[in-house]
């Protein structure tokens, strides 16, 4: 085994290369927050190694800082995870531990505590934040998005799951150590050889290279997955564009013609909007659109698809539906899209709705057909209403 010294000199050259690829290939051009929280434990982990080499000159501080930017870095492995999964982290949660250790540290060395508490207090600190990293990440897996996801998916789940493995193998490792140390003290050979600072460092680089692999595939993956959600909606109001309403509808009849979930087809159309572009202006027709778009993305739920079929038809795939509920939520869409326009000096145009209960054996374009007749019945009798399909009613 390599001795410690030589060690601890290699760790700052391999954290500087993950630093750089972190910070220059994936932060920087992507601003993904969880590649500046990895960049951030790399140059933690690399200066906290650094200054632990200057002993000689610095003596207790070294040690002091050293220690507070080891744990400092694990915290900064805490933040990247809880930013993948799409929490908050604010820098000042990071700072009271690495501040407690150095404290712990200086302490120590002025001799007034019995036994090593700052070891035990740096592999507690980084043990702990590492938990807390392995369980947020642990928590992104049971994601729906990427429990279900085919294809481009499948490569986020494997660099999540690279770094769900990592994580927890270093946590048991740190876990292991805290034992040990406390359990048969630091001189004991089980410590020195296996779970000593030569071991740890080893262990922390591995560490560090798989979980940089992962970074940069989730960034790559990121990117890919934005510039595949532009494409698939429509600008002006946000909704599903024509096409990817159509696929990701087929797709949601294949999956409830196994399931036997309930799904419901809603076709809907404005009034008159060619009379409202005519007296207000194309502008205030598209705030018009704007706005329907608004009510949709705050109404519907996670499985329900709404797409912008043409200029001012819509089509609505609620799930779990029955033609009851359909019709409410139908009325609670036309009352938030009025509410859109309550200081408005013109009122909200009205908009007819055609509604078509899905049937395994009806192929989507017949499903729509089924949805648009209703839809033409609403308009017939008088717009501003909803009509069920004929054989539904
Ligand atoms: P009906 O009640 O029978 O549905 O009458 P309508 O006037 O709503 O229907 P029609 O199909 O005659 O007119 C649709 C209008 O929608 C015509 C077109 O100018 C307008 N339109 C289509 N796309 C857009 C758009 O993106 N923005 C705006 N402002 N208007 C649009
Ligand atoms: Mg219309
Ligand atoms: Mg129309």
């Amino acid at each position: 085994m390599l001795d410690v010294e030589t060690l601890r000199a290699i760790q700052p050259v391999i954290t500087a290369c993950v630093f750089a690829l972190a910070f220059f290939g994936t932060y920087l051009p992507t601003r993904a927050p969880y590649a500046g929280w990895w960049s951030a434990s790399a140059a933690s982990a690399g200066i906290g190694s650094i200054t632990h080499l200057a002993i000689d000159s610095w003596g207790d501080l070294a040690i002091a800082v050293g220690d507070a930017l080891t744990v400092g870095a694990a915290a900064c492995v805490w933040g990247a995870a809880r930013s993948l999964s799409g929490r908050r982290v604010a820098a000042w949660w990071l700072v009271p531990a690495p501040l407690i250790v150095a404290a712990i540290a200086l302490v120590e060395a002025h001799g007034d505590v019995a036994g090593m508490p700052g070891t035990l207090a740096v592999i507690l600190g980084t043990g702990g934040y590492l938990g807390l990293a392995a369980w947020s990440l642990r928590g992104l897996l049971r994601h729906r998005s990427l429990r279900r996801g085919p294809g481009t998916l499948h490569a986020a789940r494997v660099a999540i799951e690279a770094m769900v493995a990592s994580t927890s193998i270093i946590v048991v490792f740190y876990a292991v150590r805290a034992v040990v140390y406390v359990t048969l003290g630091p001189e004991h050979v089980l410590y020195t050889h296996w779970t000593g600072p030569e071991a740890t460092i080893v262990t922390v680089m591995l560490f560090f290279v798989v979980v940089t692999y992962s970074v940069t595939e989730l960034s790559h993956l990121d990117s890919s997955l934005r510039w595949r959600d532009r494409a698939m909606r429509d600008d002006l109001t946000g909704l599903l564009a024509r096409g990817a309403f159509m696929d990701l509808a087929e797709e949601a009849l294949l999956h409830a013609s196994g399931g036997g979930r309930r799904l419901v087809l809603v076709a809907a159309d404005f009034d008159h909007f060619k009379q409202l572009n005519d007296t207000y202006g194309h502008a205030e027709g598209d705030r018009a659109l704007r706005a329907f778009g608004e009510a949709c993305r705050g109404l519907l739920r996670d499985d329900d698809l709404a797409g912008r079929i043409g200029g001012e038809e819509f089509e609505l795939l609620l799930a779990e539906t029955d033609l009851a509920e359909a019709r409410q939520v139908c009325e609670r869409l036309v009352a938030a899209f009025a509410r859109s326009y309550d200081d408005s000096a013109i009122a909200a145009p009205t908009v007819s709705f055609g509604v078509a209960v899905a049937d395994p054996s009806i192929p989507l374009p017949a499903l729509i057909a089924r949805a648009d007749a209703a839809l033409y019945q609403a308009k017939e009798q008088g717009r501003d209403r909803v009509v069920i399909a004929d054989s539904e009613s």
